[in-house]
């Protein structure tokens, strides 16, 4: 499905990503550790394909196709889904719109008609329950005044609602009481089939006791530095990531 090979991105002139390797197959769900500023976030920008970040080498090969040569919205069309760590605010847009079409975009790329107007408020009712969220939620402005379980929610919301092959989830775990953790899990979860991928991002091993990874990797220094099953995670939540550093 993806198949990143010598990988080396800049952002604003500095190096870093410097030779990532990662090969995902369909089904399989990739944990993505490492310290902070290793270029973790850096990664989703790049697969998703966002401004400002320059591939200076390396390839990505996606569903059989050059990733770096399509156009962001292409990606997204593609089945490439990037959950922000920090979505943006577009005020005046109500999420129910925004979510509708971006959903609508994805189905006319892959040929399938669009949802009418209930059977979409339809389904977004159904997700909003998965998810734990008031129904409310719908119609307030894209981001506004989001707190940052809201937040995450609505990241769940929008992978949902698109379907994505493959699904890059960045720290969804962060700012989150065990409570919407598990709501925030169970939704990843439900999506969770022999088709859809996903690479989750995240700082600490507890999202791990609820999303069995197929694959941990340590992503220190722009590169993976180590990989390995969730027992990895386990022995980096003791041992911290500095035992590593001699390797990377
Ligand atoms: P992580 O997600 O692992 O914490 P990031 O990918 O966010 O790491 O960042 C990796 C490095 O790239 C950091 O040193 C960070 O300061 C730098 N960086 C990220 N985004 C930018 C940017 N827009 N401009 C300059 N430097 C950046
Ligand atoms: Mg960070
Ligand atoms: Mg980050």
């Amino acid at each position: 499905m993806l198949k990143i090979d010598n990988l080396h991105a800049r952002v604003e002139k500095e190096d870093i990503l410097k030779g990532l390797d990662l090969n995902v197959k369909p089904g399989e769900i990739h944990a993505i550790m490492g310290p902070n500023g290793s270029g973790k976030s850096t990664l989703g920008h790049v697969l998703a394909g966002r401004p400002g970040y320059t591939v200076t080498a390396g390839s990505v090969q996606f569903l059989g196709q050059d990733l770096l040569a399509l156009e962001t919205e292409e990606r997204a069309h593609l089945g490439i889904f990037l959950a922000f760590q920090y979505p943006v605010e577009i005020p005046g847009v109500s999420n129910m719109e925004f979510l509708k079409a971006s959903v609508d975009a994805v189905r006319e790329y892959r040929g399938e008609p669009a949802l009418d107007s209930i059977s979409f408020m339809k389904r977004a009712r159904e997700i909003c329950k998965t998810v734990d969220l008031d129904q409310a939620f719908l119609k307030r402005g894209v981001n506004e005044g989001f707190s940052g379980g809201e937040k995450k929610r609505n990241e769940l919301m929008q992978m949902m609602l698109l379907e994505p092959k493959l699904a890059i989830m960045d720290e969804t775990d962060s700012g989150l009481d065990i409570d919407a953790l598990q709501v925030v899990s169970a939704g990843i979860n439900a999506m969770r089939s022999p088709q859809r991928s996903f690479i989750l991002v995240t700082h600490y091993q507890r999202l791990l006791n609820f999303i069995e990874p197929d694959f941990v990797h340590v992503l220190s220094g722009g590169r993976i530095v180590r990989s390995g099953d969730k027992s990895l995670a386990l022995e980096l939540e003791e041992k911290g990531y500095a035992w590593l550093e001699d390797v990377a």
